[in-house]
């Protein structure tokens, strides 16, 4: 965690479409108005993400090309998230936050994704990035480091960052990586194992270092995801996805227990 001097006091707003996100959000942006701080779309300096984890990715793609101007803090309209640092019952304090303490940064990289065919198409991903055939077996070369690791039968790969460790890496039975750690972990979608097939078959957790590489005779009709989107991978012939410089910065105005994150999960 980091201290960083960056005097705020313009924000924009990303809200979750359900009428009770909208409700939150208006009495946030009439209360930070009215302490001074203007609502400005475009040279917003912290975006405030009213809705839940998801709301978090949405408003990271949607900032894209900003991340290095941009500060993101989330609250949450349900229980509390991962991404997301105070809950709807304490809206005083999140609103008393902003317009009087100078917050903590929190900073996570983003994977970035490089898919090549006649054009080579670029992706960044917050959680992670997955590699999804649901109609046939997906077969997939890997290289890392352009060292040959394994080939995965199945219906694909997923490799997550630490923040995306919680998420769809948890539903494939892959580790919870602790805040503060970058790594990558890639892990088997539903791999096939016989006698004649056999792959690492547990995640495997890499310094964010690597360079991680998949091939395969087609990749027509797998799909490329990364956090909530997707794209076609129809006529691509290599994706490779590694830690990128470009990175999401938290706005931290009080300790963050992940601890307590976890313990919300189960
Ligand atoms: P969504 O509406 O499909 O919700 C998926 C759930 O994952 C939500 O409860 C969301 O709050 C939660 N989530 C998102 N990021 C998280 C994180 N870093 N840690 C813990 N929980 C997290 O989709 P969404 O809200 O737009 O989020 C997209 C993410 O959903 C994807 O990046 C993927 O990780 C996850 N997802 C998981 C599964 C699964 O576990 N089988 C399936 C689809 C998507």
């Amino acid at each position: 965690m980091k201290k960083r001097k960056w005097i705020m006091n313009k924000f924009a707003l990303v809200v979750k479409q359900d009428d009770h996100s909208h409700h939150i959000a208006a009495k946030i942006k009439a209360a930070l108005c009215e302490g001074g701080w203007t609502f400005d779309l475009e040279k917003a300096e912290l975006i405030i993400c009213v809705g839940g984890d998801g709301t978090i990715l949405q408003a990271v793609h949607q900032y894209m090309d900003q991340l290095q101007d941009v500060q993101f803090l989330g609250v949450h309209t349900g229980t509390l998230g991962f991404l997301t640092d105070y809950t709807q019952n304490e809206l005083e304090e999140v609103i008393q936050a902003i317009l009087t303490t100078e917050p903590e940064v929190y900073e996570s990289k983003l994977l970035e994704i490089t898919a090549y065919g006649k054009e080579v198409k670029r992706y960044y991903a917050l959680n992670e990035m997955r590699i999804e055939n649901v109609i046939r077996t997906q077969i997939l070369e890997i290289s890392i480091d352009e060292e040959p690791f394994e080939i995965c039968r199945g219906s694909g790969v997923c490799l997550s960052t630490q923040a995306g460790s919680t998420a769809y890496n948890r539903s494939l039975r892959g580790a919870v990586i602790d805040s503060g750690l970058s790594i990558m972990q890639l892990c088997e979608i539903t791999g096939i194992q016989n006698s004649l097939h056999r792959s690492l078959n547990v995640p495997y957790i890499m310094t964010d270092t690597r360079t991680v590489a998949f091939r395969s005779h087609t990749f027509d009709e797998a799909t490329l995801c990364y956090d909530h989107l997707h794209a076609s991978l129809e006529g691509i012939k290599k994706v490779t996805c590694r830690m990128s410089n470009k990175k999401v910065i938290f706005s931290r105005y009080r300790p963050y227990s992940y601890l307590k994150r976890l313990k919300n999960l189960y």
